[in-house]
This record gives C-alpha cells, sequence and structure tokens, in this order.
C-alpha cells in the first residue's frame, strides 16, 4: 500500500467563507500516483470544517443564514467561551458542518457523485490555517 501526505494552506479575506477545494485534492491525487483507495480530508483547525456539497451560490448563501440562525456570531458576549476571545459561533459552526471527509479513489479520480464537490468551510479566518489530505492505497 502506498501512502501520501500534503497540506493546503488558506488565508480567507472574510471571517466566513466557503472555499470549493476540490480541484486542489484530485492535484494532490495526481501528485500521488495512487489510482485505487481512499482520501482523507480534514480540517486541522477547530473553527474550520470540510464537508462536501453542492457549489451553487444560493445554497452557499443558505448555510451562512442557517447557521446564524443556530450560531449566531453577535453578541460575542452570549458565549461562555468568549473570554479572551470571540469566536465561540465558529467551534459551534465546525461542529455542525463537520471535520472532515473520505473519498473513495477509483482509476486515480475522486469517486464523487454528480454535484458533489469538497469544500472548507472557514468560520474564524483572515489568518493562515491548513487542511490535511492524506491517501492511501495502490
Ligand atoms: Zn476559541
Amino acid at each position: 500500500m502506498r501512502h501520501y501526505r500534503k497540506e493546503l494552506w488558506f488565508q480567507t479575506d472574510r471571517r466566513r467563507q466557503l472555499i470549493n477545494i476540490t480541484p486542489q485534492v484530485q492535484d494532490a491525487l495526481d501528485e500521488s500516483g495512487i489510482r485505487e483507495g481512499l482520501a482523507l480530508v480534514n480540517a486541522m483547525h477547530i473553527s474550520a470544517s470540510v464537508f462536501i456539497n453542492d457549489d451553487e451560490s444560493g445554497l452557499h448563501q443558505d448555510y451562512e443564514n442557517w447557521l446564524e440562525k443556530l450560531a449566531p456570531e453577535k453578541p460575542h458576549s452570549q458565549y461562555r467561551h468568549n473570554v479572551g476571545e470571540d469566536n465561540a459561533d465558529a467551534h459551534l459552526k465546525r461542529t455542525i458542518m463537520g471535520r472532515e471527509v473520505v473519498v473513495a479513489v477509483t482509476e486515480g479520480q475522486l469517486d464523487v457523485g454528480p454535484w458533489e464537490q469538497i469544500f472548507y468551510g472557514e468560520f474564524d479566518g483572515k489568518r493562515r490555517k491548513r487542511v490535511l489530505v492524506k491517501i492511501i492505497g495502490d
């Protein structure tokens, strides 16, 4: 079995932002040379997510609205975590949206459904943060 590891770095302009990272994950898969196996993609921070869904701008706004209803950023004082920091909402959003995805690798391609795209979900951005790509197989 072969294995491959790569870190993808992001720094968003906004506090909250969704980035389609499917091309970078496919690039990592191409670099790995692995044709059959599994690819794990996970956020390495507790205020960011990796998830799979549709790359459609209306849906992305729906995510923003939905997450702000469930865990509104402000007022910062509503959260007990926000003593000396202001990102409690980002921790909660990360929990809802998930830490990682695992995608099958078939014939050197990400074996996903027709509308499935891999996203980095940033909930406390404007600083450099990482996503881990780990691929195993043959
Ligand atoms: Zn925090």
